[in-house]
């Protein structure tokens, strides 16, 4: 056995820790991406990290665009999160009763998404997404759901089909251990294809329980909604009396305070427009009618807990009303609400003021824009893609061309430019998520040092990736 954690015997290099860590965890890590598969190297072992920084074993300081996959929103380690989480933990880790924060979390995601008039927190987005189609069916009555092709909704039997993320980064069509049974009731369609959601619907239409679509798709890159897709969505699912099932797990709170629902469905953000798009607003007294498109369910993670494991569902009163004590429909969890989350959460949501949006949607502009120019000035073919603050690069001819708007395309990219890419912004002290399958991930405390960072490690960059 290896030693323990702060003795100076133990392994102190992140090379050493990883093979230490395959001799007792599936592939050395606890959540696949981590294990630089589609990269090459071991990962490096994070010891700590502060602001737009993260720091490894070695020492190493890197500019941090991978975010803890996106709920960093205000940056590592905010002192007054660490002392809201430090507080809660001097009160007692969780009861497993209720508590006022509780309450007070989901008044806060209510203010922000008025849509979400009921919400129960849970753990993991896998959970509240989960939930969501649960509730769905037992609303209903009816059984099959559907979902697009390169849309993540965590790790559930029925939602693991042509997954992106993990799978995507993997080359994987689903995961061995799901019934055949279950995946049946998952159908997967093209992103963007109206035509295959009508005529689905038309098929199928009375056995729908819900269609879960990512507000804005992050999991095979960022691919936004086509304009008008989430709103024909909204009433394909009315016209059959199946749910809207947004799942806001990376966006909420994370590209504006009402998530990808407010930036497209109260602002009117669409995919034509360049660059990071318009300033997200709050929704007023009269979001219902500015509303374009209002989902059923929603469902949150990642910024809602403030970097601690805490997510939710939320949507209409009498359907979450559904859910138990009140309805038949089960749902628990011994850590649900758990007091450090749900102060991690509040704190995070209390200082995600107006000029945090705008501060990250600034900086986001400026690190796609000069990575950009880099890979232009290296004559590597590409597309920037964006959903608010949210980007990713997407690399190849045919990318170049014409916006990358479904799984198919995203993955028809040249994937290869990437490794050699990532390695080099690495070598030059930039974290990039290590998939180019994901979002890149900018926060409050990504500064004018961080961009010009990024800036003089892109021509590297994009020469390796031009080879
Ligand atoms: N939904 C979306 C859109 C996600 O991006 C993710 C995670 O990346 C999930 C659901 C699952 O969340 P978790 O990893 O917390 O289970």
């Amino acid at each position: 056995p290896t030693p323990p954690v702060d003795d100076p015997r133990r392994p102190a290099t992140s090379a050493a820790l990883f093979e230490a860590a395959r001799a007792v965890i599936p592939g050395g890590v606890d959540s696949p991406v981590r294990a630089f598969g589609s990269v090459g190297g071991a990962p490096a072992f994070i010891s700590s990290a502060s602001g737009a920084r993260v720091r490894n074993v070695e020492g190493r300081e890197y500019v941090d665009l991978v975010g803890s996959w996106g709920p960093a929103l205000l940056g590592h380690a905010h002192p007054e999160v660490v002392e809201a989480v430090r507080r809660a933990a001097g009160r007692g880790l969780s009861f497993g009763a209720p508590t006022a924060a509780e309450t007070a979390l989901a008044e806060a995601v209510r203010s922000r998404v008025p849509a979400a008039e009921r919400v129960r927190l849970v753990s993991t987005g896998t959970e509240a997404t989960m939930t969501a189609v649960r509730l769905a069916r037992g609303a209903t009555g009816r059984d099959l759901v559907v979902k697009f092709s390169g849309c993540y909704h965590g790790h559930s039997d029925g939602l693991l089909a042509e997954a992106g993320s993990g799978l995507a980064t993997g080359g994987l069509p689903g995961s061995a251990g799901v019934p055949a049974a279950v995946a049946g009731l998952t159908i997967v369609l093209p992103y963007n294809d109206l035509e295959a959601l009508r005529a689905c619907f038309s098929a199928h239409g009375e056995r729908i329980a819900a269609v879960i679509t990512e507000a804005a798709p992050a999991n095979m890159g960022v691919v936004p909604p086509a304009p008008g897709f989430n709103e024909a969505i909204r009433t394909v699912t009315a016209e059959h009396g199946a749910l809207m099932i947004a799942d806001e797990v990376l966006t909420g709170f994370r590209v504006g305070p009402a998530g990808f629902w407010g930036l497209e469905a109260l602002d009117g953000w669409d995919r034509t427009q360049a660059g990071t798009g318009v300033t997200p607003s709050r929704p007023g007294a009269d979001w219902r009618q500015r509303a374009t498109w209002v989902p059923d369910l929603l469902t949150f993670g990642k910024v809602v807990g403030g970097g601690a494991p805490l997510a939710a569902v939320a949507g209409r009163a009498e359907l979450m009303e559904l859910l138990a004590p009140t309805g038949p429909v089960y749902q628990a969890g011994t850590l649900s609400g758990s007091p450090l989350a749900t102060a991690a959460g509040l704190a995070t949501l209390a200082l995600a003021d107006d000029e945090v949006y705008a501060t990250v949607a600034q900086h986001a502009g400026q690190i796609a824009q000069v990575v950009g120019q880099a890979l232009e000035a290296q004559g590597v073919p590409h597309r920037v893609q964006h959903a608010g603050s949210l980007f990713s690069v997407f690399f190849g001819q045919r990318a170049a061309e014409q916006p990358v708007g479904s799984y198919e395309e995203a993955r028809a990219q040249e994937t290869w430019r990437f490794a050699p890419f990532f390695h080099a912004f690495l070598d030059a002290g930039v974290a990039l998520p290590p998939s180019v399958f994901e979002a890149w991930f900018v926060s409050a405390a990504h500064g004018q040092a961080e961009v010009e960072l990024i800036a003089r490690a892109a021509g590297e960059a994009a020469r390796a990736a031009a080879q």
